[in-house]
């Protein structure tokens, strides 16, 4: 038993080292980006245009900063129990439409085949704006790791015991079996994606705000074939009003 504790202590120990790896190299980045355009603000003799730009992208960069920042708050605090979270009774078949006709656009760019399915009146009761986001950070995956031409599926339904699932199907790149818990750790970011943008904070907020509602996120990946993220809300969480 001892050794148990010890070797768990050891796994600890390790993941609060690789996350904070994880976190210093992403603060890094845009930090540096954002000393490049003082630095060149301050030593080359600029068009106002070039300044305009170097201080628009300062703000862009800032904000990615910004926002990262407020992702670890929500996630820090709902995980000590002292999130901001406004239970109420909501359409959340209104909530996914609506998060996915603004997906639209995106997909089109992307030449993804887009399509949902969402059964009506599913009401829930919930935070809807942290239900949103979490629902959004998974659509938001499924379009960025998959390749033109490829197709991503939303469903939303009753599950069999009566609790409620939204799915997130989609043929992108998949994740390989072993990063299947990291990926839910703040900041992880799988090998592949490394090249694309992201903070590695999105699916540990989106698990975060599913368990607050007593639900959890699920993924099923076959590598090189795409991703099924499903978020479940169990059946004591779902009133039909
Ligand atoms: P981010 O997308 O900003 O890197 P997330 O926390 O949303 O951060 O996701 C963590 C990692 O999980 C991603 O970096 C990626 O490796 C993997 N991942 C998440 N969703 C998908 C998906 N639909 N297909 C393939 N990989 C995914």
């Amino acid at each position: 038993t001892f050794n148990r504790m010890l070797d768990r202590i050891e796994d600890l120990v390790t993941s609060i080292r690789e996350m904070s790896d994880n976190i210093a190299h992403d603060l890094k980045s845009p930090l540096t980006r954002i000393r490049g355009f003082a630095e060149l603000a301050l030593v080359q003799n600029s068009s106002l245009q070039e300044y305009e730009a170097m201080a628009a992208n300062t703000i862009e960069e800032t904000d990615r900063l910004l926002d990262m920042i407020n992702t670890m708050l929500v996630i820090s605090k709902a995980e000590a129990g002292e999130g901001e979270f406004d239970f109420k009774p909501f359409d959340l078949s209104h909530m996914v439409k609506g998060a996915c006709e603004l997906f639209i656009p995106v997909a089109e760019d992307r030449q993804i085949q887009f399509e949902y399915d969402v059964q009506d009146n599913l009401t829930v009761y919930g935070d809807e704006r942290m239900l949103q986001r979490a629902f959004s950070n998974l659509l938001d995956n499924a379009l960025k790791y998959t390749p033109r031409s490829g197709r991503v599926r939303v469903s939303a339904e009753k599950t069999f015991d009566d609790g409620l699932g939204v799915k997130v199907f989609d043929t992108g790149c998949g994740i390989d079996p072993f990063h299947f818990e990291k990926i839910f750790e703040r900041f992880y970011r799988a090998d592949s994606s490394r090249a694309s943008q992201g903070t590695g904070l999105g699916l540990s907020l989106a698990r975060t705000i599913a368990r607050q509602h007593q639900g959890e996120i699920l993924v099923k990946s076959t590598p090189g074939k795409g991703s099924e993220f499903t978020l479940t809300l169990p059946h004591r969480n779902l009133e039909i009003i």
